[in-house]
């Protein structure tokens, strides 16, 4: 039953909100009619994405809000965990249950006990921060480990360093306002979806129409890029070796920008004799790649001003290698002039917000106990200070180093979206206390002890302080969303860490949610009222900044040669490493999985596991599907449009056949974040859908510098799925 609090009979009113159905930044316009949301189009005057939206958006917000399936109150589990029985009670004895329990655990564990999850921030990082700080847990499991943070980590350790979310945002972004003559698709689904603050669909879609050299760096080729495009279908995990060769290309053929070089670079002698060893054909070997073809890549993006990577979660994705690959091809925006050039790969100025995480609050010996950070060293250096998630959930099952028994999860699916998905559900299970603060029963809320009801899209309205948009002309800092409505007891993140805090006892450092706005805005010198007031505030552009601040790093310059990660005790250079599994590395396990699985296939229709229960969104896409080159499916007796089961040594699944020509013969691509919210509690259908039913938690197999999960570069092996039988066909053992 929907509990329409803001009633307002008889009236029409028309409001201008920012998009938060995904990581946002695209203007609407909301109808309101008699207080409920009746209509939401493009805004014609964003300068964004100028009217048009995406299908999240429009029909499919207006679902999602009034949607039967939300949580309208606070839940209280009433008998066995998963068993779907649920108590409503109020927000005050639900924050006292939290606060309670917390203190409990912390009393006889050690605050490090509880932890606290967050999934692709929908603006509540630096709150959530805060209150771990306070409360003295290093222990938030973030999403960012394996999404964006691989190429924070490259940007920070090479370039943008203490300037991060300060001076400039930490990593260099396509600008595809300022004409570029050259994009490289590199690992990247932009054309479909967005990241950190950049809206792909429209910025890219216009820098493609006027006729670039286009190079596409990917095993599958984006179904709009057009027959003139350069494409490298490299194998995935390999990506390191790629760029190294274009650097070979651009050094022996002195295609660098000289004077960069000269005046900002540290360690070019040292890169130069690196990627002395990574020539075309070589790398050709490694990526399966014509030799010509890289040369042809490299000239042209070295020659052609200016020129930008369009850079993703595909190399994010690799595992032993994301960070290091990241970086190597960071370096070529460094080695080629296109570094913070209009039209090149720039930092975006930050806006001037106030430091809100204090992390001076957190002391030293319970920061030393962060889990994984002793290994994964990236994690120990702000801005990816985060715990290794699956050691967090190994921590929770084996009690070593030491025992977690509770998890905080604000907007994070765990069930769906990390890794090996039955042990990340035994561990949830195997919890003292799990609390979700959600909008939909997931698989995870299912769990739960207790569910909290969040406030998403057109219910809130909080100043954005992370994952700015970078528009034209610069930083787009605005309010996230707007609170159009009340529904139900529905909370804000803000609102609800703010309750807890209190509860906790840290009223000094948690005051109100307007007492937090005002800090966090101060240096702005504009309010929150003011701020809504507004569509946006812009922090204007600056280009070539490091020419008045410097680089951020211990140098100042450019590091090819990375002083920080040598201090760390890794390569300061980047290499080609095999994935951890390889026709190279394993080639016994190649010879039982002959074919390399990619998961995380965008969807123009999903943002990870968001966006499953809403109607319009499943009528578009109603099941993931499995992609593979037709002469591959014929190879192993697949038809297109029915099912096949894909296995890897983790586990399979069977999935409905996509046959698609223009992806790698070798390669399998499956897409991320699916769950059924009408299949059965609590699992919702995890086990027959979820990618991460395919993948693996094991610390050896995961980023060496930051510890990014191989979500891509599996080895697996097709075959055709007969008649289904029964409901438990699909499931895994
Ligand atoms: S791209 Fe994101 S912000 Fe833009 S309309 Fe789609 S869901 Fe909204």
């Amino acid at each position: 039953m929907l509990d329409i609090a803001a009633k307002e009979p008889g009236r029409t009113r028309q409001i201008k909100a920012i998009c938060r159905m995904c990581h946002g930044g695209c203007g609407t316009v909301v109808t309101v009619e008699n207080g409920v949301v009746a209509k939401v189009v493009g805004d014609p005057d964003n300068p964004i994405n100028r009217g048009k939206l995406c299908a999240k958006a429009g029909r499919a917000s207006i679902e999602q809000l009034y949607h039967p399936g939300r949580i309208d109150r606070p839940l209280m589990r009433v008998g066995e965990k998963g068993g779907g029985q649920w108590r409503p009670v109020g927000w005050d004895e639900a924050v006292a249950f939290v606060a309670d329990k917390m203190l409990a655990i912390k009393d006889r564990f050690g605050a490090e006990a509880v932890a606290f999850a967050r999934g692709v921030s929908i603006n509540n990082n630096q709150i959530i921060t805060r209150l771990a700080n306070a409360f003295g847990t290093p222990n938030i499991a973030s999403i960012n480990y394996y999404c964006y943070g691989p190429r924070v980590a490259a940007c920070s350790a090479t370039s943008s360093g203490r300037h991060s979310g300060r001076l400039w945002d930490t990593v260099a972004i396509a600008d595809f306002y300022s004409a570029p003559n050259c994009i490289v698709e590199w690992g990247s689904q932009k054309r479909i979806s967005n990241d950190h603050g950049l809206i792909g669909h429209i910025p890219m879609t216009d820098a493609l129409r006027r006729g670039p050299v286009s190079i596409v760096v990917d095993p599958r080729k984006p179904a709009a890029a057009g027959p003139g495009d350069l494409w490298l279908p490299l194998r995935p995990g390999t990506d390191a070796a790629m760029a190294l060769a274009w650097i070979n290309v651009i050094i022996e053929e002195e295609l660098y920008d000289r004077g960069f070089v000269r005046d900002w670079c540290h360690g070019f002698e040292a890169l130069k004799e690196r990627a002395g060893s990574y020539s075309p054909e070589h790398v050709a070997d490694i990526t399966w790649c014509d030799a010509a073809a890289i040369r042809a890549a490299a000239r042209a993006y070295a020659r052609t001003k200016p020129a930008t990577i369009a850079w993703g979660t595909g190399v994010d994705h690799i595992g032993l290698n994301a960070v290091q690959s990241n970086r190597a091809i960071h370096l070529l925006m460094g080695l080629t002039g296109n570094l913070d050039a209009p039209g090149g790969n720039c930092f975006w100025p930050a806006p001037l917000l106030a430091d809100t995480e204090r992390w001076d609050l957190l002391p030293p010996e319970q920061a030393a106990k962060r889990l994984g950070a002793e290994r994964f060293k990236a994690l120990t250096a702000r801005p990816t200070v985060y715990a290794h998630p699956p050691s967090v959930f190994r921590a929770i099952l084996t009690e070593q180093p030491y025992p977690v028994k509770a998890m905080i999860v604000i907007g994070n699916n765990p069930a769906v979206c990390y890794p090996k998905t039955a042990s990340v559900v035994a561990a949830l299970k195997k919890l003292e206390l799990l609390v979700v603060s959600e909008i939909f029963m997931t698989p995870t809320a299912s769990l739960a002890d207790l569910v909290l009801p969040a406030a998403a899209n057109l219910e809130r309205d909080d100043p954005r302080l992370y994952m700015h948009i970078k528009g034209p002309g610069g930083t787009f800092m605005d309010t996230s969303t707007r609170s159009a409505v009340t529904v139900g007891e529905r909370r804000s993140d803000w609102d609800f860490v703010v309750r807890l805090g209190q509860a906790l006892g840290y009223r000094e450092h948690f005051p109100s949610v307007e007492g937090f706005v005002a800090e966090a805005l101060e240096p702005m010198g504009i309010g929150w009222d003011a701020l809504k007031q507004r569509d946006y505030v812009v922090e204007p552009m600056r280009y070539w900044k490091y020419r008045e601040d410097g680089f951020g790093t211990p140098t100042g310059k450019f590091e090819l040669w990375s002083t920080t990660f040598e201090a760390w005790g890794y390569d300061p250079l980047p290499a080609h490493v095999e994935p951890a599994e390889s026709p190279l590395r394993t080639p016994a396990l190649f010879a039982q999985f002959p074919l390399i699985l990619n998961t995380g296939v965008r969807s123009p229709f999903y943002w990870n596991s968001n966006g499953h229960p809403l109607p319009t969104l499943r009528r578009l896409q109603p099941a993931p599907l499995l992609e593979i080159h037709p002469d591959t499916a014929a190879e192993y007796g697949l038809t297109d449009k029915r099912d096949a089961w894909v296995e890897t040594r983790s586990g399979r699944l069977r999935l409905r056949v996509r046959v698609n020509p223009m992806t790698h013969p070798k390669i399998v691509s499956i897409p991320h974040g699916w769950w059924q919210p009408d299949a059965r509690a609590p699992e919702h259908g995890i086990f027959e859908v979820c990618s991460n039913v395919l993948t693996d938690d094991d610390p050896d197999q995961c980023d060496v510098i930051l510890g990014s999960s191989p979500l891509k570069a599996l080895l697996c092996r097709v075959y055709p799925a007969g008649p289904r039988d029964g409901d438990t066909e699909g499931r895994n053992a």
